[in-house]
């Protein structure tokens, strides 16, 4: 897979980049990724990529030119060009998982009001929110983005850490998780997980992940797969039943 980052700022990606599972899924080649600037897609002596609204208020508007050269330069079969907007669609685990599978990533990233609208009309494919609140560029959302679709790909997780157990991987939230030590400040770990019991311990945390999406998203449940067994949990639930602490 390639994604190309196409941003006014590039040295915003430098350090989120190198590290961690980014860092590594580059370095085992899972995936290019590209940060392009944008005003090296900009003509003239200023390389202007910005100019003023028509109509008049204030701020400044990413002009239409210099992104259609940059993406007319990068884009092949196989690509597809988003912008990152906060009018867009709301970005999920599910959108992860769907852009995951496409070849060619590039990211468009906004600035100041924004983009010309005829970016929108006429380069971008798709447009991605990563939630209801605006910031001040596309950059934060890029790497957003970029994160979760990467850790997505076979191979950038270990298998201990396969996304299908993370939240919204099977549909439902995680369950807690506890680490050594087996006491802490009173507050002790679970006595199914000390128990050493496999079977006890896969039953515990699936009625601990229903129990919390329960609690916290029951949205969730409405479209998650559960079995009769688990769909009855949710009815004790529902009557005052709490899970095996
Ligand atoms: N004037 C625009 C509006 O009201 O819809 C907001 C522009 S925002 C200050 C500048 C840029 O930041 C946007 O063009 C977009 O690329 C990015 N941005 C801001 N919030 C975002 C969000 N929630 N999701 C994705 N991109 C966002």
């Amino acid at each position: 897979m390639r994604i190309d980052i196409v941003t006014l700022f590039p040295g915003i990606f430098a350090g989120p980049l190198q590290e961690s599972i980014l860092g590594r899924a580059r370095t085992k080649g899972l995936v290019e990724i590209g940060v392009i600037n944008l005003r090296d897609s900009a003509e003239g002596r200023h390389r202007v990529t910005d100019d003023y609204p028509f109509g008049g208020g204030g701020g400044m508007v990413l002009k239409p030119e210099p992104l259609f050269a940059c993406v007319e330069a990068l884009r092949r079969p196989g690509s597809r060009v988003i912008l990152l907007d906060p009018q867009g669609r709301r970005f999920s685990q599910d959108v992860a998982r769907e852009l995951a599978q496409v070849e060619h990533l590039i990211l468009l990233c906004g600035r100041y009001e924004g983009v010309d609208e005829r970016v929108r009309e006429h380069l971008a494919d798709d447009e991605i929110s990563i939630g209801d609140y605006v910031l001040t560029g596309g950059e934060l959302p890029a790497l957003v983005v970029t994160d979760a679709v990467v850790r997505l790909l076979p191979g950038a997780l270990g298998d201990e850490e396969a996304p299908g157990k993370d939240s919204f991987g099977a549909g439902l939230l995680e369950g807690p998780h506890y680490t050594r030590p087996e006491e802490f400040r009173g507050w002790r770990v679970p006595e199914a997980l000390l128990s050493g019991d496999h079977a006890r311990i896969a039953r515990w945390r699936r009625a601990q992940a229903l129990w919390r999406t329960w609690r916290r998203r029951p949205d969730l449940l409405e479209t998650a797969d559960l079995s009769p067994e688990e769909q009855k949990l949710i009815e004790e639930f529902k009557h005052g039943k709490k899970p095996e602490a």
